[in-house]
């Protein structure tokens, strides 16, 4: 976002209030930090005072909210209130809390976003940590999809569609600056469904819900009366609470599904052990068959980690198949395949590998675990399980975001070309 110096803020402000869930009364109080600390929580209601930093890692419950940090220093549903911190570009920040759930307030983000107003958002010192998107990508998760491309600015395009008559299919695009969000955005309050009630406090959610803090719909309109701020508030809200789980980059399901690609997406920026100049070097495949795209862990010649990016453009997509796209498994086993010639190709270190080309003679034990889309990375990891002469047997198996894809039982040989 901001490209100069990074932010905090000069003095304190505070807001206090019910947790939407919790049920809880809690003051959330904003106080300076030092350059490079980042967005850290403290729970000054318990001993020790322990502290949270906000980020992916400490993400524990995603339904209906955004929770971070263990057992009884959980802190519930942040994104309101980190929502606010993102608008105003804000890197380190302290964030007292004296109870378990920053308040929910009127529903929306406008009430932390003032109190930061408040605050005096200000540069301090250092690099802002800014992620870079090298290339589009996209992310899906349950009901949600998210696309993600490289931009000049922060902007927000949003559609969500629920069968009812006031929200119906909504869209808006949004730059995010902390003058356009005061405006559009920081007013949305949340919503929600009586037919909802029920089944959510039997989960021990919601306790602090009320007609105050949030848009209360039945079948036909407004349960509660009053009016909308916008005939799209939902959407604009849906837009603040994205931004919110985006801070845990440096809600929800799906958000946080995109803040960890996001991540991903970032730091794939990293050194890898051999990039794509060096796979060229050694496998013959090309576009569109080149099915790896960067080694990072090689041990010695027993064991290889390759990656796939898999975007809706890769070629096959076109057919297979229209408006649903799965990567063929074949593929995804001859990708498996590619990164096991990388680590028979080792063998051959300081020899002339362009004149040697890897066959592949026998797979065994393959199985199809879960469909790959657009937007999944696959980890490839493979260990040699034999090798005699110039043939050998390696077992590997994919992963997507930890959970297995694929797996195979292989043997291959090198030949001359
Ligand atoms: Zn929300």
């Amino acid at each position: 976002m901001s490209p100069g110096a990074r932010r905090s803020v000069r003095k304190k402000a505070a807001v206090s209030g019910t947790g939407l869930h919790t049920g809880a009364r809690t003051e959330a109080t904003f106080l300076p930090a030092p350059a490079g600390q980042g967005i850290v929580f403290c729970r000054v209601d318990l001993a020790g005072k322990p502290q949270i930093p906000a980020r992916l890692s400490e993400v524990e419950a995603v339904e209906r909210r955004t929770a971070i940090g263990k057992g009884a220093s959980t802190i519930h549903t942040v994104e309101h209130l980190l929502a606010a911190v993102a608008a105003h570009e804000i890197d380190d920040l302290t964030v007292e809390l004296s109870g378990p759930e920053p308040p929910i307030l009127d529903g929306s983000v406008q009430p932390y976003f003032e109190a930061l107003e408040h605050a005096g958002p200000t540069e301090t010192s250092g690099e802002p940590l800014v992620l870079t998107v090298p290339a589009p990508f996209t992310v899906s998760e349950g009901d949600s999809s998210y696309i993600v491309a490289p931009a000049k600015e922060l902007r927000l395009t949003v559609t969500i569609e629920w069968p009812h008559p006031l929200i119906g299919r909504q869209a808006g695009s949004f730059t995010v600056t902390p003058q356009a969000f005061a405006r559009e955005l920081a007013p949305a309050r949340t919503f929600g469904f009586t037919s909802e009630v029920a089944a959510l406090q039997a989960k021990g959610l919601i306790k602090g819900a009320s007609s105050a803090n949030a848009i209360v719909l039945d079948e036909r309109g407004l349960a509660n009366g009053g009016e909308l701020r916008w005939p799209d508030e939902f959407v604009r809200h849906k837009a603040a609470d994205i931004l919110g789980d985006l801070v845990l980059t440096g809600g929800h399901g799906g958000n946080i599904a995109l803040a960890r690609a996001l991540t991903r997406a970032a730091q794939r920026g990293g050194a890898p052990k051999m990039d794509i100049g060096r796979i060229m070097d050694v496998l013959p495949h090309r576009y569109p068959f080149l099915l790896v795209d960067r080694i990072i862990e090689v041990e010695g010649q027993q064991r290889i980690v390759g990656i796939k990016n898999v975007t809706i453009n890769e070629p096959f997509f076109q057919g297979h198949f229209p408006g649903h796209p799965i990567m063929p498994g074949v593929l995804i086993i001859e990708a498996m395949a590619q990164v096991g010639g990388m680590l028979l190709m080792g063998f051959f270190e300081g020899q002339n590998v362009e004149d040697k080309v890897v066959y592949f003679m026998s797979l065994d034990n393959v199985k199809f675990r879960r469909p790959v889309v657009p937007g999944d990375q696959i980890r490839f990891e493979l260990e040699m399980v034999q090798f005699r002469g110039k043939t050998c047997k390696m077992k590997g198996v994919g992963f997507v975001d930890g959970q297995v894809v694929a797996e195979a039982d292989m043997m291959a040989s090198v030949v001359d070309r």
